[in-house]
């Protein structure tokens, strides 16, 4: 059985001296292929670089995330594009959004860091237009900013997937009705999270995309330890557990839909 980890941050393995066993154990759970995500300047090098070296497993994006915006947020932004125009391309634009989830206590401040997080998405968006590629969506607390900043840019929707959704069956909707899409983290093994099992559902398989988002949210039963790749295992077979489907089946469905949103070859 063959899975892909949509979504993930290897910089932390790397700095570590660990990512080669990370992506041992990966292998041996069957996760061949993986997508690492950017989300500043310290980390868009170091994918690229992994990309390059190992192009069968490792596929790559660059982006701003909201939690690493800051008021200089423009300088970083200006490095971006020429990642388009790299001998390896980058499979997405991304995480890029909104996270009114990690903010400062002090209103005046909140405000003025809101702000910067919605010009520093706004010019990702347009980037990611010219760019005509796919799209990484962080988005906590922030669910109608989100929805109306990506409807305001004109971007295609198709492109667009919310990654670790953790909004509502409601919401997903509405993420739906848009042509968008959700992936989906290890929160829905948790007892504690049935609206996101239940916006799971909603979505179905069709557009469906499984991710670890290591090293955070491990998923049951490896909670308290740190997520890593391979665990995007124990995600699928949850998946298949509550969608009432073959494991297997399942696995090649969840293939199909990532490689083709992000246009990402077989591995050998
Ligand atoms: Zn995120
Ligand atoms: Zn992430």
């Amino acid at each position: 059985m063959e899975w892909i980890d949509s979504h993930c941050h290897l910089d932390g393995f790397l700095n570590k001296g660990v990512l080669p066993e990370i992506l041992d154990r990966a292998q041996a759970s069957g996760v061949h292929q993986m997508i690492a995500i950017g989300t500043d300047l310290k980390d868009w090098e170091i994918n690229y670089n992994l990309a390059s070296e190992l192009p069968d497993r490792i596929a790559y994006t660059v982006g701003l995330h909201p939690c690493y915006v800051t008021e200089a947020w423009a300088k970083t932004v200006d490095h971006l594009e020429a990642y388009f125009s790299r001998p390896i391309l980058p499979v997405a634009l991304g995480e890029i959004g909104l996270d009114y989830f990690h903010l400062p206590k002090d209103a005046e401040a909140t405000e003025a860091l809101k702000a910067h997080q919605q010009s520093a998405f706004e010019v990702q968006l347009q980037i990611a237009k010219r760019q005509n590629c796919a799209i990484v969506i962080h988005s906590r607390n922030a669910f109608e900013d989100t929805l109306s900043m990506i409807d305001a840019s004109g971007v295609d929707w198709e492109k667009v997937v919310v990654h670790c959704f953790s909004y509502s069956s409601e919401q997903i909707k509405l993420l739906i009705q848009r042509g968008g899409r959700a992936s989906f983290t290890g929160i829905i093994t948790y007892k504690n999270a049935p609206n996101v099992q239940k916006a799971l559902i909603e979505q179905g398989v069709d557009n469906l995309m499984i991710e670890t988002d290591s090293p955070y949210l491990t998923p049951e039963p490896y909670r308290g330890k740190k997520n890593e790749p391979a665990y995007v295992a124990n995600i699928g077979l949850k998946c298949a557990e509550l969608f009432g489907i073959e494991p297997e089946a399942l696995a090649e469905k969840l293939a199909e839909n990532t490689r083709s949103f992000f246009g990402l070859k077989c591995s050998d």
